[in-house]
């Protein structure tokens, strides 16, 4: 087993160690990992991240040092420092372990804010946090609880926030199982080992974790509490600590002053106006129907008159390149509505091209199948009933021909 360093001191950024083993790549993908008697680096585990850094032989200027990209921790205790190559490195020989330290500070503001922040819960609504995630951007607890409100929400942030500003210490202690029963923890683990570590934040949170947490909780900068969402087992409550916070908050600030921008407001009238801009967006929608409507109830009154009749029917045929599907569909049905005997051929070949075919009712024809034919030359799909078909012709070379073919059988008929 690992002597794990940051145990017992999470600003450990250096340290010296021997190499026990290098476990060799176990496929094409995978990469070297070495084993080490003692490490400050935190491998994955109890929601925390691991951390990265750099590992180089004993008395070696840094222009020797391989990257540590991953660090994992086996079933025993082991822990395993990824690298992409083990370089000289031995079995035996002496390495110092340099931390990535941006990382880790990063990492124990997250953390501890979390523990803040859980605890904060509790002690408003008597809410346990029954997991934590720690992602690249955000990280999040699940709160085993069936409602949430945004009061709550602020209530618990105004108070995580009132006990980093009070830069409580927060203290490492081992304890028995024993112990730390009589203790009243926050969180008690599943009893397998017997010394238990426990991470308590003065007169305000006491929980037994693994992880690596700031010394003060004025450490952690300022906690800031953003999306909650219902999932299956509580709620989710997305936040972010300390320079994340600052980094978040930037980001939001400049969304929303692009979004202002864009609508030539302020960043707190944008909801006011993306609302109004809405309406805005369906009156002219609501409108242009109108419009169109209109248009095609005049143009299919001036086609029917200046359309003869052969056979007692009048057939129809009309190609529009400025026109879509919505449109030739509108012209159809207003056509057919307004004349009993008359049979359309409609396309429009603005962007996607398309086809409608419609009767009047009663008429004879099967426009489903008039449709499967024009298509079997064109390409495309489309289909319909008796009475009206629509189809997308895989281009819109040739359609005029078709539909001309189609119109003369029809007459013939
Ligand atoms: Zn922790």
């Amino acid at each position: 087993m690992t002597e794990h360093l940051y145990y017992h001191d999470s600003f450990l950024y250096e340290f010296e160690a021997e190499v026990i083993d290098i476990v060799p790549p176990q496929n094409t993908e995978s990469r070297p990992a070495v084993i080490l008697d003692r490490t400050a680096f935190y491998p994955t585990s109890g929601g925390q991240v691991f951390d990265t850094g750099w590992i180089l032989p004993a008395g070696s200027d840094e222009s020797s040092k391989l990257r540590v990209s991953e660090v994992a921790e086996n079933d025993d205790g082991t822990i395993l420092h990824y690298v992409e190559s083990s370089g000289q490195m031995q079995k035996g020989s002496r390495v110092r372990g340099l931390l990535d330290v941006e990382r880790r500070r990063d990492h124990m503001q997250q953390h501890s804010g979390q523990h803040v922040l859980s605890a904060a819960f509790v002690r408003l609504f008597q809410i346990p946090t029954v997991s934590f995630h720690m992602g690249a951007d955000y990280c999040s607890i699940d709160l085993d609880t069936r409602t949430l409100t945004p009061q709550q929400v602020e209530a618990a942030e105004n108070l995580a926030n009132e006990v980093v500003l009070e830069n409580r210490p927060v203290e490492i202690r081992f304890v028995t199982q024993e112990e730390a029963r009589e203790l009243g923890l926050r969180k008690l683990p599943p009893a397998e080992r017997d010394k238990l570590r426990l991470i308590d934040i003065r007169d305000f949170d006491l929980t037994a974790c693994g992880g690596t947490h700031v010394a003060s909780t004025g450490q952690i900068g300022c906690i800031l509490l953003r999306k909650t969402e219902k999932v299956r087992q509580g709620w989710r409550v997305e936040f972010v600590c300390g320079k994340r916070a600052g980094a978040t908050a930037r980001r939001d600030y400049a969304t929303l002053a692009e979004a202002a921008g864009l609508l030539s407001s302020h960043i707190w009238d944008v909801p006011q106006q993306m609302q109004k801009a809405q309406e805005e967006l369906r009156a002219s929608r609501k409108s242009r129907e109108h419009l169109l409507e209109d248009i095609a109830e005049l143009h299919a009154a001036r086609i029917l008159a200046g359309t003869p009749e052969s056979g007692g029917r009048k057939v129809i045929i009309g190609a529009f390149p400025d026109r879509d599907l919505t449109f030739i569909k509108l012209l159809a049905q207003k056509i057919t509505r307004q004349s009993a005997n008359a049979i359309v051929l409609l396309a429009a070949t603005e962007g996607q091209p398309a086809l409608v075919f419609a009767q009047s009712p009663g008429q004879p024809f099967d426009m489903g199948a008039l449709m499967k034919q024009a298509l079997a030359q064109l390409g495309g799909r489309g289909g319909g009933s008796k009475d009206m078909a629509q189809g997308g012709p895989a281009q819109s070379d040739g359609i005029e021909a078709v539909l001309t073919e189609l119109a003369t059988r029809l007459r013939q008929s």
